[in-house]
């Protein structure tokens, strides 16, 4: 029997952790969310064979309740969609409503529901001190399925549209994204609707200091919650 060290023993534990083919669902508020927080992650999850799935909680309709929430909105769905393709993502959406998000016992067993269909090793949140009330509400949604699921999976928690939507945000683990940012970039311009000038050009600001942080040129920042299973990040 060959003595290995505790060093490489550590590096071939991580190394199994990236071969075992994971199922990874980001969860966001609107088609957008997910792409802007988690949009390099996502595509180093993908390059290294694994499974990504976007879990919207609305399809960006206008004027919900009053319209229906499966008819949504037909731009922001097909935005969704054209990101996730250029992702190679899957788009699941929960049917909440742009706005009007709706944190109850009836909705928590639903989003339950939803998730577990997933089968997650890894599940990625907004963090929850943030300006939007979908943001708030996805991350309550999230946040209580892991806790009813069991903590089996990863739950790591993102940054989206600092200053404006995430705040108070230190991180714990960082992924780079130097070679997957313009997957990303491309991801979050197909949503035109979006004015992603204006949000990418933010989003761009806080990836490069997260990468001064890190030691990239751009990277993705994460909070992994103190009980979740780690080594799960690309
Ligand atoms: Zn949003």
């Amino acid at each position: 029997m060959a003595w290995i060290s505790r060093r490489q023993f550590v590096s071939s534990a991580a190394l199994f952790a990236k071969q075992r083919k994971l199922r990874v669902v980001v969860t966001g508020g609107h088609p957008g969310d997910p792409e802007y927080g988690c949009g390099g992650t996502v595509a180093r999850y993908v390059d290294a064979g694994h499974e990504v799935v976007l879990l919207y909680l609305n399809r960006g309709e206008k004027g919900c309740p009053e319209q229906d929430a499966a008819k949504g909105s037909a731009v922001r769905v097909a935005e969704a969609r054209r990101a996730c393709e250029l992702l190679k993502a899957r788009a699941v959406f929960a049917g909440q409503c742009d706005g009007y998000a709706v944190v109850d016992r009836e909705r928590y067993e639903e989003f339950r529901g939803l998730l577990a269909a997933e089968k997650p090793d890894v599940v990625l949140a907004h963090w929850p001190v943030d300006g939007h009330r979908d943001h708030r509400a996805i991350s309550m949604l999230a946040y209580d399925a892991w806790l009813k699921l069991g903590k089996k999976f990863g739950f790591y928690y993102y940054e989206v549209s600092d200053g404006e939507d995430t705040l108070m945000f230190a991180p714990t683990d960082y992924v780079d994204i130097s070679q997957t940012e313009a997957r990303k970039k491309a991801a979050c311009y197909a949503h035109a609707s979006q004015a992603p000038d204006k949000f990418y050009a933010l989003q761009s600001q806080v990836t490069r200091f997260r990468g001064v942080e890190s030691g990239h040129a751009h990277a993705e920042a994460f909070v992994r919650h103190v009980q979740s299973p780690g080594n799960l990040l690309p």
